[in-house]
């Protein structure tokens, strides 16, 4: 052997270099550098930063129920639940309790440890957010984590509802503030910033995150994920939703994502936020089960769990049962579930 095979067997033989968890603030460059990592390096760097984060590697289910649907007066461009657009959506009044109650139930017998509460309101009004509040405390007593996504939120009613026991507040950026207002008009980035300080300001945890595929370039994918990022803390929950194209919405032609692309969504987020829920949301369907896999191996440990995402399709509970089968995933559970010693 000489001296150069021998220097070439040393460097083969010589362990990966460690991964070091990279610190924001994050400018849009740096995430863009990301994305642009050859796949599989991407794909080992948030694998990495998963494991250190994450050693227990569970993925959490949350269930997602309408109860108001439809009739809403904003515009965004990728809702079917915009009175705006011709979609086939019926409007519905808020649910009642004991309706609630039950697909709570459901959910949680069916192993959730989240239930999220979603209503097609611009923002609700004092009545809504009293009647939201007993949901909450109704849900919460089954020994659920609370979610509500109710449009923008005043800091008053965002104190209402903590007390009332909501745990989460979901309410998205969608995309890249320079992108926005190709999405929709009837309200403002900064109007959406505010709900979230909102939230914050309550100590409720935040549960934010976007749409890819909705004709957006990646700089604009980027450029979500500094905001989410850099927000300080950034948030717990960060949802990313492949867009369901929905006929009569005006996104409802635009390209499809390229599945590898949004595998990379996934594991920039895992890098960046790394303590994050990063949440595999909208879009599962259309999916497969093996983008699903590269997106679980890229840092997702969450999913929407469920035959229904507000209004549009998910898969069904069998068939994510036997995914998380099939790849021995664990269901997360919550301290007083395991206390309690149900099934997950
Ligand atoms: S995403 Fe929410 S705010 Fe926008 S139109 Fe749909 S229900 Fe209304």
């Amino acid at each position: 052997m000489g001296a150069n095979d021998l220097q070439q067997a040393i460097t083969l033989r010589r362990p990966a270099k460690a991964v070091a968890t990279p610190q924001g603030p994050w400018s849009v460059e740096a995430i863009q550098a990301l994305f642009d990592k050859p796949f599989m390096e991407l794909l080992f760097e948030a694998q990495t930063v998963h494991r250190r984060h994450f050693p227990e590697g569970d993925i959490e289910l949350a269930t997602l129920l309408s109860v108001k649907t439809g009739g809403c007066p904003e515009n965004c461009g990728y809702c079917p639940q915009s009175a705006e657009f011709d979609t086939g959506v019926k409007a519905q009044k808020l649910m009642e309790v004991d309706e609630v109650v039950r697909a709570a139930q459901a959910a949680k017998d069916a192993g959730a440890t989240r239930f999220c509460m979603g209503a097609a309101w611009r923002a609700p009004k004092d009545r809504d957010v009293e009647k939201v509040a007993v949901l909450v405390e109704a849900v919460k007593g089954l020994g659920l984590q609370t979610c509500a996504t109710l449009g923008m939120l005043e800091p008053h009613h965002a104190q209402q509802l903590k007390a009332a026991g909501l745990d989460y507040y979901n309410h998205n950026l969608d995309t890249a503030p320079e992108y926005y207002t190709d999405v929709v008009d009837t309200r403002t980035y900064q109007d959406r910033l505010d709900t979230l300080a909102a939230v914050r300001g309550a100590g409720i945890s935040v549960c934010c995150g976007g749409i890819v595929g909705m004709g957006e370039q990646p700089v604009h994918r980027a450029g979500l994920i500094a905001q989410l990022a850099n927000m300080d803390p950034y948030p717990e929950s960060v949802p990313i939703n492949s867009l369901v194209r929905v006929p009569g919405t005006p996104l409802a032609d635009s390209e499809p994502v390229d599945p590898f692309d949004f595998v990379r969504m996934i594991a920039v987020a895992r890098i960046t936020m790394p303590t994050a829920r990063v949440r595999l949301s909208a879009g599962r369907q259309q999916m497969g089960e093996a983008v699903q896999a590269l997106c679980f191996m890229a840092g997702a440990n969450s999913i929407f769990y469920g035959d229904k995402l507000l209004v549009t399709g998910n898969p069904d509970v069998d068939a994510d049962v036997q995914l998380l089968r099939k790849l021995g995933l664990r269901s997360h559970r919550t301290q007083e579930q395991a206390e309690e010693g149900g099934c997950a």
